[in-house]
């Protein structure tokens, strides 16, 4: 079994997600060979990636671990339309272990993730203020935005 610790800010596909790219991630990956021959491994990844809550764009820490057994797919991906497990592109037979621990992390991501801070999450810097504004066309109307937020409390 072979075990790698990679950089969260070194992933490509992760990066876009993260508040801060600060952290790493502790994946292994177990080889083996299924009954029908075919190449594999079983992934398991362990991190705690600073994302952005999806409700109130606080950046927070999201604890996951995961694991998945895969299957490597060459070139011909009409040849594993039977595979048994998730397939797994590889290039010149060749695979990336950073990039299988990047799959299984983005897998692992729930679709829409939230902090866990009831108090303050859903609560979104507002524009009402002006000062946080970084965008001056969400300012042209200042104070029907400051109605809207009148008549929500
Ligand atoms: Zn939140």
């Amino acid at each position: 079994m072979l075990e790698r610790d990679y950089e969260l800010g070194e992933l490509p596909r992760l990066r876009d997600l993260l508040a801060e790219p600060q952290g790493a991630v502790h994946a292994t990956f177990a080889f083996s060979t299924s009954a029908s021959g075919r190449a594999g491994a079983e992934v398991t990844v362990r991190a705690v990636p600073l994302l952005v809550c999806q409700r109130c764009m606080q950046g927070f820490g999201f604890a996951l671990q995961s694991g998945s057994e895969v299957e490597f797919a060459t070139g011909e991906s009409a040849e594993s339309a039977d595979a048994e497990r998730e397939l797994f592109g590889v290039v010149d037979g060749l695979v990336s272990l950073r990039e299988l621990a990047e799959e299984e992390l983005l897998l692992a991501l729930p679709r829409a993730f939230m902090c866990d801070t009831p108090l303050t999450c859903g609560r979104a810097p507002s524009y009402a203020s002006g000062e946080q504004s970084r965008d001056a066309g969400e300012m042209r109307q200042p104070f029907s935005a400051l109605q809207d937020l009148l008549k929500k409390t």
